[in-house]
């Protein structure tokens, strides 16, 4: 091995105590004082691997490793350092550790990468505090909304109060932003947090795309009434309406056994939510999610016809809201390959798959070509205190990421020199 295993786990258990909560559990807000204290501690890790380290103006933590073409688009790789509320050591955490072990282990080595290298945490991916998440990396990328500054928390504390508070000069954002072409390639390495290749007994799998969701919420009105008085041929219960559409979301999205697609109803409410009342209204979503956007779109459509069929069934009347809708993003062929050759060196075959989840990867794609390792967690559970992956697991992931960043380097220099 390349890289440090044991090193590497030192680095995960350290960082497992701060914000740590009861047994295994993190909690690690965005722009908190917990942040901050991570921050210190990788950023020393990062200066020990020969890095410069910087916070820029949205949050993030960056170490560089200059090259020798100092101009180069960089290579980045990285993850985020915060944490669900009540979340897991890993998800992340895996990433940013991954991306601080892989430039030191080639500092180690004596290796002067040809392209400046940059390992990233980005602020605020998991999205709780401030009701959006993804901020660090839709920031670099020129991405933000207008009104991102002025969301608060729950007490009451702005975006831009919490950036101050954590050292950030928010008035000078635009000077964080990474211009077209400034970054080559990224490489996210992450925990799975499903539970495929535990199934398929591989340590690591090769990211194919991430998932686009499009996700919506269905109102359906039909009218209260007594639920001992009302003959059942004379009601409208908006309720029965809704159970016919969960049945069928999940019909639909099953129609390829083999296929991607998920959808989930992971939200209902029903008014005047009373034991004896027939529900006049009820509410909830629907969470679809595709790597192919043609399905994903038709079986959205199927979805929308049932909603208005059986609305018209039960006498109900229905709106549909569209709360998110994103394309799906693909890796980029050549970082797969890579990854695929790299891993047959190391005598693995690692499963191609599709992340359902997001990550700051599907953001940095617009600004780059990017690639993911997934590693294998256990049971597949994620932004729980139960999450876990083993250090060797961990430890292959990083050293995979090492050999192809070291084979990335090469490409991106290959193209600097046919410019010139
Ligand atoms: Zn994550």
């Amino acid at each position: 091995m390349n890289i440090n295993p044991k090193r590497l786990a030192e680095h995960f258990d350290i960082l497992s105590q701060y914000g740590k909560i009861g047994e295994n559990g993190i909690c690690r807000p965005t722009l908190s004082r917990i942040e901050k204290e991570t921050f210190e501690i990788v950023s020393k890790w990062m200066r020990e691997a020969g890095m410069s380290v910087r916070i820029d103006n949205f949050g993030n933590l960056i170490g560089r490793l200059e090259g020798k073409w100092a101009n180069a688009p960089v290579l980045m790789m990285g993850s985020h350092l915060d944490s669900q509320p009540y979340g897991g050591r890993f998800d992340g955490v895996s990433g940013v550790l991954a991306g601080v072990e892989v430039a030191k282990a080639m500092t180690e080595q004596g290796i002067i990468p040809d392209v400046p290298i940059e390992v990233i945490s980005f602020c605020d991916e998991e999205s709780w505090r401030f009701k959006k998440g993804l901020f660090g990396s839709r920031g670099i990328a020129g991405m933000l909304e207008p009104d991102e500054l002025s969301r608060k928390d729950k007490d009451g504390v702005s975006r831009e109060q919490a950036l101050r508070e954590f050292g950030c000069h928010p008035e000078y954002l635009q000077e964080s932003i990474y211009p077209p072409g400034k970054i080559g390639a990224y490489f996210e390495l992450h925990i799975e947090q499903g539970p495929v290749l535990e199934s398929l007994q591989q340590p690591l799998g090769i990211v194919t795309g991430i998932a686009g969701p499009s996700w919506f919420t269905i109102t359906l009105e039909g009218f209260a009434g007594h639920a001992g008085s009302v003959p059942m041929h004379l009601r409208q219960d908006a309720l029965l309406g809704a159970a016919e559409i969960v049945i069928a979301v999940n019909r639909i999205v099953r129609q390829e056994p083999q296929s991607s697609t998920v959808g989930t109803v992971g939200s209902l409410r029903v008014f005047p939510d009373s034991p004896n009342i027939i529900p006049e209204k009820v509410e909830f979503t629907v969470d679809l999610r595709d790597v192919d956007k043609i399905r994903r779109d038709l079986y959205e459509k199927q979805i929308k016809d049932i909603v208005a069929q059986t609305a018209k069934t039960y006498n109900l009347s229905y709106t549909i809201q569209q709360d998110m809708k994103n394309d799906p993003r693909y890796c980029t062929d050549w970082m797969m390959q890579i990854l695929h050759d790299e891993s047959s060196n190391m005598s693995l075959s690692c499963p191609e798959l599709m992340s359902g989840p997001f990550h700051d990867a599907v953001i940095m794609s617009y600004l780059a070509d990017f690639a993911m390792i997934f590693v294998r967690c256990k049971d597949g559970i994620s932004h729980n205190p139960a999450e876990f992956a083993t250090s060797e697991d961990l430890s292959l992931g990083t050293e995979l990421l090492f050999r192809a960043a070291l084979r990335t380097i090469e490409k991106l220099t290959d193209k600097i020199v046919n410019c010139v």
